[in-house]
């Protein structure tokens, strides 16, 4: 059986479920995903953990701290990078501040977190928990954007590439990526690169929006590995066994 259950909620918004474990990874909150289907998912028995990558609106809502005062439900804890403004609830009983390339152990149990720098804000996330290990890039992405210089797409080239190439030598059974359409032609180009350096056994694209036809369109699966699952959302809130 499989130690995780995936459900993606919207844009880089994503649940992972582990045996002990809820990991909510950069929700943010609008039409597509109130809090009301985030409190629907919760469960009782299991310790929710939100992760905050950095703190652009499509990826935190300070919503999030509202949940830090449910009844009958375990408080979840919180960890977020610094780079987001520190309006926190008093309610809120266990927050742990991040920042790139750092290793940090969690109080509450036996989750470890490393985090990596990004090649736009705030830090990308390596979590291993209940013996899963996941991946979330947050912003850090190949941003090849046609408008730029050539200059500028080096540059970018070689940021994403000189943090990447780290995070692909850790062994990582799920991973998610940016596949942005925004960046047309160049959408796959992280994904691509994550897929051929890094031996992930499951690897799901964010951070398109509502553009699940595009996302569709833009991946070419025959250029992956055959042993690598790719998961493509096709709806928001779409759980995945
Ligand atoms: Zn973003």
């Amino acid at each position: 059986m499989n130690p995780y259950m995936v459900t993606f909620l919207h844009h880089s918004g994503v649940l992972v479920e582990t045996e002990n474990h809820q990991l909510f990874f950069d929700v943010y909150f609008d039409d597509n995903f109130t809090m009301d289907d985030l409190e629907s998912l919760i469960v009782e028995d299991k310790q929710a953990v939100f992760f905050v990558s950095h703190g652009h609106k499509d990826h935190y809502a300070p919503q999030i701290f509202a949940f830090s005062k449910f009844q009958n439900k375990k408080a979840p804890v919180y960890v977020i990078s610094t780079d987001v403004e520190p309006i926190v609830p008093d309610t809120v009983y266990e927050i742990l501040w991040v920042k790139p390339n750092q290793t940090y152990k969690m109080e509450h149990g036996d989750t470890l977190i490393r985090t990596f720098d990004s090649t736009d804000a705030g830090v990308a996330f390596l979590i291993e928990v209940d013996g899963v290990s996941i991946f979330h890039s947050g912003d850090l992405n190949w941003w090849h954007w046609k408008s730029a210089t050539n200059e500028m797409q080096s540059q970018e080239e070689n940021d994403f590439k000189q943090i990447m190439g780290q995070v692909v030598k850790a062994p990582i059974d799920l991973a998610f990526v940016p596949v942005d359409p925004r960046l047309e032609e160049a959408a796959c180009f992280a994904m691509a690169y994550f897929a051929e350096h890094s031996d992930a056994k499951t690897l799901v694209p964010i951070h398109f929006g509502e553009a699940f036809e595009t996302l569709k369109m833009r991946i070419d699966e025959s250029t992956l590995k055959d042993d690598l699952r790719l998961i493509i959302p096709s709806h928001n809130i779409e759980r995945f066994i």
